[in-house]
Formats: C-alpha cells, sequence, structure tokens
C-alpha cells in the first residue's frame, strides 16, 4: 500500500486491496464493515468521489479524502465511424491518453479496451507499437474504460443523444455490465505485460457486487508470452483466450511481431498444450492478413498445422491499415481462398471485418493522432 503520509499526490483508493483498506480505516478506529460500504459504492455504483458515500460518517470520508483519491479515466475526446463505431480517448490522471473503441453490430456491443498506456514490443502492423510504453493500466482505470462503453452502449440502444466526451466516469446503474455483449482486452498494450491488474479488473467486473457480467463474454488477447500463458492456465479462467498468431512460420512472425524472436512459435506451442490440459478450453487464433506477406496459401498451410495442436477458432481479421507500416489488407480474393483453404481442412474459420475505418479505429492511432496535435 503506497505510504498515506503521501497527501501531496493521494494514492487511488481503487487501488488498495481490502486488507490494505481495512488497516487504513482502523487507523482511525472505524468499523471493519465500511470496508464493504466503500467497496460498493467504488465497484458496483461506480462513484468517483468520496462526496458521494452519504452512508460512510463524515470524519471517515474527510480522512479518505485527505489520504487517497479517484484517477479516473476522463472521456475527452470521441470519433464515430460511418458504421456506427464508436472510439474513445480517456485522458488519464498522469496527462496520458488511452483509447477504448465501442463496436456495434446487429443489436450487439463489443467493448474493446486497453491494458498499458502504449506498448514497446514494437509489432510492425500496430500503432500503438509506434508510441512506445509510458505504464500500465490500473484495474480502476481498466474499469472506467468498461464502464464508460457500457454507458455508452445503453445510450446507443435507447437511441438518446449520446454521452458527451469529457464527463468523467460515474455511477453505473446496477446491472450495466449486461449492456455489452463482449468485452476484449484487445486495446493499446500487452494484457500479459500488465497481468496483475488485467485479472483483478476481470474479476471485478465478472463480480456479482460488481458489474455482474459473464466472464464467457470475456476475451484477453495476447501476442502470446509462454509463461504467462501458464501463469493464466494456472488460474483457471472463466474468460476466453485468443493468440495474436499472425505467421505460423517463426522467420515471418518475427519479422511482424518482432518478440517472438525471444520466444518462438514450439515455445508458445508447448504453453498452449499446457493451458489446454489445465483449462480444456479451445484456443482462439487471430490471424490478421496482409497482402502478400501471410495471406499465400503455403501460408494458410502452415497455418492448418499450427492448429493441430490443440482445439482452436481461428478468427481471419481484415486490416485496418495504419500509416508508414508499409502493410496493407488482404484482397477479397486472397481472403475467400485462404478461408477455403482452412475450411476445407475442417477448421472453424470467421472472417472478422475491419471496422471503424473511417475513423482510424486500430488501438493506438487516435492517441497518435491526439498527442500529435496537443503536445
Ligand atoms: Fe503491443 Fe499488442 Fe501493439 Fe504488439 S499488437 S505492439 S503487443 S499493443
Amino acid at each position: 500500500m503506497a505510504s498515506i503520509s503521501n497527501i501531496d499526490f493521494p494514492p487511488d483508493i481503487r487501488s488498495l486491496t481490502n486488507e490494505e483498506l481495512t488497516r487504513a480505516l482502523a487507523s482511525v478506529d472505524e468499523k471493519k464493515f465500511r470496508v464493504q460500504q466503500i467497496y460498493q459504492w467504488i465497484w458496483k455504483l461506480g462513484s468517483t468521489t468520496f462526496d458521494d458515500m452519504l452512508n460512510i460518517p463524515g470524519p471517515t470520508r474527510e480522512f479518505l479524502k485527505t489520504h487517497f483519491s479517484f484517477h479516473s479515466a476522463k472521456a475527452e475526446i470521441q470519433q464515430k465511424g460511418s458504421d456506427g463505431t464508436v472510439k474513445t480517448g480517456f485522458r488519464l490522471y498522469d496527462g496520458s491518453v488511452i483509447e477504448g473503441v465501442l463496436i456495434p453490430a446487429g443489436g450487439r456491443f463489443t467493448a474493446c479496451i486497453s491494458s498499458q498506456v502504449g506498448c514497446n514490443l514494437g509489432c510492425k502492423f500496430c500503432a500503438t507499437g509506434r508510441l512506445g510504453f509510458t505504464r500500465n493500466l490500473t484495474t480502476g482505470e481498466i474499469f472506467d474504460q468498461v464502464v464508460y462503453l457500457s454507458r455508452l452502449a445503453g445510450t446507443i440502444q435507447r437511441s438518446e443523444p449520446e454521452s458527451r466526451a469529457g464527463s468523467v466516469v460515474s455511477h453505473p446503474e446496477p446491472g450495466i455490465g449486461r449492456l455489452l455483449s463482449n468485452i476484449v482486452y484487445m486495446g493499446m498494450g500487452e494484457p500479459f505485460l500488465n497481468y496483475e491488474a488485467v485479472k483483478k479488473s476481470i474479476e471485478t467486473i465478472t463480480s456479482a457486487e460488481s458489474l455482474g457480467m459473464s466472464p464467457q463474454r470475456i476475451t484477453v488477447s495476447s501476442i502470446g508470452i509462454p509463461k504467462m500463458i501458464r501463469t493464466m492456465a494456472d488460474d483457471r479462467p472463466k474468460y476466453h483466450f485468443a493468440l495474436s498468431l499472425h505467421a505460423a512460420n517463426d522467420k515471418k512472425r518475427s519479422r511482424i511481431i518482432p518478440f517472438n524472436l525471444h520466444h518462438p512459435l514450439p515455445e508458445i506451442i508447448e504453453a498452449l498444450k499446457y493451458y489446454h490440459t489445465k483449462t480444456g478450453k479451445r484456443i482462439t487464433i487471430e490471424y490478421i492478413l496482409f497482402a502478400g506477406v501471410n495471406d499465400s496459401p503455403a501460408d494458410a498451410s502452415e497455418l492448418a498445422l499450427f492448429c493441430r495442436n490443440f482445439p482452436v477458432k481461428i478468427n481471419l481479421i481484415e486490416y485496418n491499415a495504419v500509416n508508414e507500416t508499409g502493410l496493407s489488407g488482404s484482397g477479397q480474393e486472397a481472403i475467400l481462398s485462404f478461408v477455403t483453404f482452412l475450411e476445407r481442412r475442417n477448421l472453424v474459420v470467421n472472417v472478422r471485418k475491419s471496422r471503424g475505418k473511417d475513423i482510424q479505429a486500430a488501438c493506438g492511432q487516435l492517441s497518435a493522432n491526439y498527442k500529435n496535435v496537443n503536445k
């Protein structure tokens, strides 16, 4: 726990464990049940101010205000695509900007959320990788994105005027977690490099005492860090796991995802076998199709071979082009023959259309532009 004497820069109360909060309250002789009351204000009602906590005695609220704060994410900029995709830039308490995307489709709403400010893994196709790494997000900052995007989904469902950018995330009505059909940890950052906060955020989002969302509707997507795949497997997750593969031979994959040089595919395969043995779960394979790079029949054949190792579902993703990467998305003909090749080998394949093309909805693009405008 951060020192409570550090009043110049009070820590985010949402980063405390229950034990830490209990200890802090014990220092002012407050009763243990207050911890539960405060928990409900924070994680069920989404309060971002101590003044909301009317069932907490005034002196205790003053103590909390003096020693803690809320590092809330503030929705500051928003772009809406012609296909309904809404991208939101959140300003964090330290001035950093992260992105969350809401993707409506057929009455369903998928929220794509960030786990880090930037990323240092440098995948060639990724706008976030070009920003560099600033820091990990806290559980509260991940939670704020979910609450905000849930409320936005509710607003769109009710055809109300959209939530204005600039509003601080607060007060989710009970059951708000049910407004989102799916949450994917596929925004800015590599979730396995911020595993504890990501895990805690999922525990919170799915807790009946918080948003009560089903873990079956949550997917964590990673480029695949073998040690962390095993750690996740040992935690027996109820959520889904997706591997961002993008090439099934090491030479090619290392060109697209330089981190692959440290942990080549045989290591990832072993870790995924361990994951499947431990959890019995099918693995989602994400594969972005880049024209002339990884979309040939030979590439499809390597992918099919890779997928023999465990039960999988393949998501082929159309590329949302990022400037200056030198990469472009495969054409429809190449996509179709790639799909056909895999389906003839009895693999389950979905093609994910690129969403929000006109608002550069690939994560990291808005932040890069916004950073440039505001520096
Ligand atoms: Fe980082 Fe993911 Fe982008 Fe790779 S794809 S640079 S891991 S955010």
